[in-house]
């Protein structure tokens, strides 16, 4: 076990952690049932957001065995979205420039999904490896020629690929330090696996986003921690690694990419970071308390929206199953009575059922066909992307539901 209990903090290890919002027993988010599944009983699971005032680190108590989490079955498939596709790519280009990388450079990705990333440095002809647990899309990965290790990265994984003689230019951990068990672990790992001269290129939801947006549907099982920089630059401390540059980013909900190396180099924005929480208060518990009635504040206007909106006999269908959902629709309490669909782009998704609520998953044609009055968007993140898509479903009257960070209708 990673951690002295099972509620001691997942980078200091003290064992007083101070519990600020409860969002109740939850199903597992991203976990989507068969119409046979619908029959059994669910698992759910407490889901309490802890503040550790000893490193800062804002955390969930309970720990899912990650086996359950993020292998069989694992729905999410990265290339669906053409907005995260450009932000890749782009991402990856000034790295390549930047660092000069050539054939003779070797680049990682961790949890490196069905290839999104990496595709882009097969194509410039940069040696790269994923690695990935979940079956589904590191086959689909290997499908479009981008080699992937089918496993958990950890510690010992790093050091057989050393063995190997693979010491990484570049490490990509994109949306996976947060979901890791063992946060020391990996983030060792990724220190013994990086050349001296190397970087690590990591992105994380940021927790002041959270906040300052209300982004509490972003909490669920999967997302163990929620990063502050104050928080994150003790993490990297303690594996003699330096966050030497941060950078804001629009994607899921307001990003951190953090330029991670073993020299110490600390660039002034990270310095900004740093007093920008001190004078916010986002190293103290108080913060995340005013917060939590934030939070509460949301489910009893989402819910009287709603009542309302049914009450007037209108219909309404969700869109976009993503595991935000999962947490948005248990916590407020959004069932079948209220959202009867939840339409989806992803062919993966629909047929299966939300957890939970049990909605069913529709495809984005369902829209049009049924012409519900309102669509509740529960991937609020790509609001954009999703409103440019469904012109015609605006041109035949109908209107969205947005929820976060209060709920509205355009
Ligand atoms: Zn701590």
């Amino acid at each position: 076990m990673p951690r002295g209990d099972k509620h001691s903090c997942r980078i200091c290890g003290q064992t007083n952690l101070d519990v600020f919002l409860d969002l109740g027993d939850s199903p597992l988010a991203d976990r989507l049932l068969t119409k046979a599944q619908l029959e059994e009983k669910e698992p759910v699971y407490p889901l309490q957001v802890a503040f550790c005032r000893n490193c800062t680190l804002v955390q969930i108590l309970e720990t899912v065995d990650p086996e359950e989490l993020f292998c069989k079955d694992y729905p999410y498939y990265s290339s669906v979205s053409s907005s995260l596709l450009e932000h890749s790519r782009q991402n990856v280009l000034e790295l390549i420039a930047r660092r000069r990388l050539d054939a003779h450079s070797f680049v990682v990705e961790l949890a490196s999904n069905d290839g999104y990333l990496l595709r882009n440095y097969v194509d410039a002809g940069i040696p790269c490896l994923g690695i990935d647990p979940a079956e589904g899309p590191a086959h689909a990965a290997e499908r479009i020629g981008v080699p992937t290790r089918c496993t958990f990265f950890h510690e010992d994984l790093a050091r057989r690929l050393c063995r190997e003689g693979k010491k990484a230019d570049v490490i990509h951990a994109n949306n996976v330090l947060a979901h890791v068990a063992d946060t020391n672990g990996f983030v060792e790992g990724i220190r013994l696996l990086l050349k001296d001269d190397g970087v690590a290129v990591i992105e994380v939801p940021y927790v002041k986003n959270l906040i300052d947006h209300c982004e509490f549907d972003t909490i669920y099982h999967q997302h163990l921690c929620y990063f502050s920089v104050t928080a994150l630059d003790r993490l990297f401390r303690r594996h003699d690694l330096h966050l030497n540059e941060v950078r804001p980013l629009a994607i899921h909900g307001g990003s951190l990419r953090l330029y991670v190396e073993p020299g110490e180099a600390v660039a002034p924005s990270v310095q900004d970071y740093l007093a920008e929480e001190k004078a916010c208060g986002a190293d103290t518990f108080e913060y995340y308390c005013r917060f939590a009635q934030a939070v509460a504040n949301i489910k009893e206007r989402l819910r009287s929206l709603l009542a309302g909106l049914k009450s007037d006999r209108r219909r309404i269908m969700a869109y976009a199953a993503a595991a935000k959902g999962c947490t948005l629709l248990n916590y407020v309490g959004i069932d079948r009575e209220w959202v009867d669909a939840i339409a989806d782009k992803n062919p993966y998704k629909q047929g299966k059922y939300m957890t939970g609520m049990h909605q069913p998953i529709v495809s984005t044609e369902q829209v049009l066909e049924s012409m519900p009055d309102y669509l509740l968007l529960l991937a609020w993140n790509f609001k954009d992307e999703i409103m440019s898509q469904q012109t015609e479903y605006v041109a035949r009257g109908g209107r969205f539901i947005i929820p976060i960070p209060e709920p509205v209708i355009v």
